[in-house]
């Protein structure tokens, strides 16, 4: 028979079940235990001291029991009788001594100590009534009698009587305290913040910690540059940023940066999540804000770190619920970020993975004027964060961190350092002393099946066809006139939706453009789906974005330029400008142009998209190797470097 799960006691007593009567018993090394004893008073394996009723009830009985044993004056064997007896007996002769106490009188037959037997005597008591009369009577008798001071030791009756009561009052109260604390909210520590004050360096953790996002590392250095010689920056009149927030998916290095940025300024540290500040009572997370700013004024200079900043920096328009609490918290928090400048030497770091809720008050200029994003990494980010990672792993001869860089698109940071643990623990479980090229293989597979249901990975053939897309956007990019650099290619995914990027930066600020750049931003934006055709003959839905873009400037050319053929110098649509930044509907706004005109325009758009298509189907056709040479490189290491680009192009001309 299998060996039953059995059910234990705390005490160690194993439940037994007998077959017969179908009743349960507990045994412990098959001696019968007693019922369950009582959870010890204090419990020495967790050095916990336990409250409760029993130990108040036993703390008063030990005050009843040293009451009865000081107070009261030892006596021999007594005798209570009543006081007419009591007076009775001293008018007969029977007592002799009579002792005044203050609760009783003892009488003794004795006249003084002396005489006393000491043991077996006999003394009688009484309660004492107020009786003026029995003073005269002892007089005329002769009885000696006197009173005494109580003489319970002044200290102990002072312990007893102050110090231990309120020393069982604190006892309680602190008991009560601890508990409601425990419930999520103490009462006591209303409004007091719980930042995490980092001291110089606390953190440990520097810029080296942290591989792959080096435009976010560049504008923190800025940062850090700035705590660092203020002056500098004063001098020459600049401004450094109130507020930078980084944007980046969950695992891409956030939190880690804004550690780095404290390690690496030696100045004060105050990190406090955002769902720190939401709390049970309204006005708490505000009067959290007030004290958080407080404190950093005091230190200053010093950085303010709000991690997950969407908890409480919602929208206040979208969300539907309204939630007075994070209202009032972020009013504050807008109300602080207004009342300091950076030449005091605060500065507010702040990180979001969802910056499309955040309220916009927040993202205004004298805020958080400058955003980061901290981007998914690249192959070449992700082979420096294995490396960062498995520093204190014993790696085997086999193992080439490039190659588990290149299995590993899409991986964040830290699921790249869950692949580097992982892989050791599948190492110690095989009782080897080392981590082989497999474990990391294995830990990989392990880690994709996790992810393929969180976020979607891309198959190696849609990265393909996300390279010569992108490709096909740079390369027209760079022999078409007029239009703007490539800075960077990319096909490592960004947020939803975009599965790749390619990024042009205008070299000057433009107002106008001339109907040459307009058709130029066409082709460019049309390169994308051209390359694919030429490739792979089919299209993908994956340049749907830049289809809409690319319908929207020549429609905008012929509506509002006035640069078609037909309507030359006409504008046909009056837009009035949108109120307030209301979004104006497309599809609400009246046509101010015949039904015949509107299909004039339809058509004409559709002729200029056809023509400049045509156009860059044959620019890329006849760029062909450049295309190839291109994608394998991009496919290769996921992004390709403005300066690499340009190396590329120079080489084939
Ligand atoms: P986020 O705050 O963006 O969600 P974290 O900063 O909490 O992510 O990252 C979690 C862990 O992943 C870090 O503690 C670190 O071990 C690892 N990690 C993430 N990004 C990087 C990176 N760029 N370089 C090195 N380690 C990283
Ligand atoms: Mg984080
Ligand atoms: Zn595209």
């Amino acid at each position: 028979m299998a060996e039953e799960e059995k059910e234990k006691r705390d005490d160690g007593c194993e439940k037994q079940e007998d077959g017969t009567s179908g009743k349960h018993f507990w045994k412990k090394d098959d001696k019968e235990c007693g019922p369950k004893s009582h959870q010890p008073l204090f419990d020495f394996n967790r050095g916990q001291f336990r409250f409760s009723i029993w130990f108040f009830i036993a703390s008063l009985m030990a005050i009843m029991l040293f009451n009865s044993l000081y107070v009261r004056d030892k006596l021999p064997t007594e005798q209570l009788i009543e006081y007419s007896e009591f007076k009775r007996k001293i008018t007969n002769d029977e007592i002799r001594q009579v002792h005044l106490a203050e609760n009783f009188y003892y009488g003794s037959p004795y006249a003084s100590k002396d005489e006393a037997p000491g043991e077996n005597q006999v003394l009688y008591k009484t309660v004492p009534v107020d009786d003026p009369s029995l003073i005269k009577l002892m007089d005329e008798k002769g009885v000696s009698y006197y009173a005494v001071r109580q003489n319970s030791p002044v200290i102990l009756g002072f312990i007893l009587n102050w110090l231990f009561p309120f020393a069982i009052l604190f006892l309680i109260w602190r008991v009560l305290f601890k508990k409601m604390g425990n419930m999520g909210s103490s009462v006591m520590q209303f409004g007091k913040n719980k930042a995490l004050i980092v001291a110089e360096g606390n953190t440990g953790i520097t810029f080296e910690d942290v591989a792959g996002a080096d435009e976010a590392k560049e504008e923190l250095l800025e940062v850090v540059d700035f705590l660092k010689l203020p002056k500098k920056y004063l001098d020459i009149g600049g401004k450094i940023p109130k507020g930078v927030l980084l944007i980046g998916a969950p695992g891409t290095g956030k939190t880690l940066l804004a550690r780095a940025v404290a390690g690496e300024g030696h100045v004060p540290f105050f990190r406090m999540s955002g769902a720190d500040f939401v709390e049970m009572f309204v006005g708490v997370g505000a009067a959290r804000v007030r004290d958080l700013f407080k404190q950093a004024r005091e230190k200053a200079p010093c950085i303010i770190f709000i991690d997950e900043l969407d908890a409480i920096g919602k929208s206040r328009i979208t969300s539907v619920s309204g939630n007075d609490e994070r209202e009032q918290t972020l009013n504050q928090l807008l109300v602080e970020m207004d009342g300091f400048d950076s030449t005091n030497g605060i500065i507010l770091l702040a990180a979001t993975n969802r910056p499309e809720v955040l309220d916009p008050a927040l993202l205004r200029p004298g805020r958080f004027d400058r955003q980061v994003l901290v981007d998914k990494p690249d192959l070449h980010g992700r082979e420096a964060i294995l490396k960062i990672h498995s520093k204190e792993v014993k790696l085997g001869e086999d193992v080439d961190l490039h190659s588990v860089a290149k299995a590993t698109p899409g991986f964040v940071g830290a699921d790249l350092a869950n692949v580097v643990n992982e892989a050791a623990l599948l190492a110690v479980r095989e009782g080897r002393k080392v981590v082989t090229q497999n474990d990391f293989f294995e830990a990989i597979e392990k880690a994709v099946a996790g992810l393929k249901k969180k976020n979607k990975l891309i198959s190696q053939k849609e990265r393909k066809i996300v390279a010569y897309h992108e490709t096909g956007h740079a390369l027209t990019a760079a022999f078409t006139g007029g239009s703007d650099p490539v800075q960077k290619i990319s096909i490592v995914p960004r947020g939803i939706g975009a599965l790749g990027y390619t990024l042009q930066t205008p070299t000057e600020d433009r107002y106008l453009m001339t109907q040459e750049e307009l058709l130029g931003k066409i082709d460019v934006l049309l390169g994308g789906r051209a390359a694919e055709k030429i490739i792979f003959d089919s299209v993908s839905t994956g340049a749907a974005n830049d289809l809409t873009r690319a319908s929207d400037i020549a429609q905008k050319m012929i509506t509002e330029y006035g640069m078609s053929e037909k309507f030359y110098n006409v504008v046909l649509s009056k837009r009035g400008t949108p109120f307030l930044g209301e979004v104006s509907q497309p599809g609400q706004l009246s046509r101010e142009y015949s039904e015949f005109t509107q299909q004039y325009v339809d058509e004409e758009v559709a002729r200029i998209i056809g023509s400049r298509y045509n156009g860059v189907l044959s620019l890329l056709t006849s760029k062909l190797n450049l295309l190839e040479t291109v994608s394998k490189k991009l496919l290769d290491q996921e992004t390709i470097e403005e300066h690499e680009f340009r190396n590329i192009l120079s080489e084939a001309l």
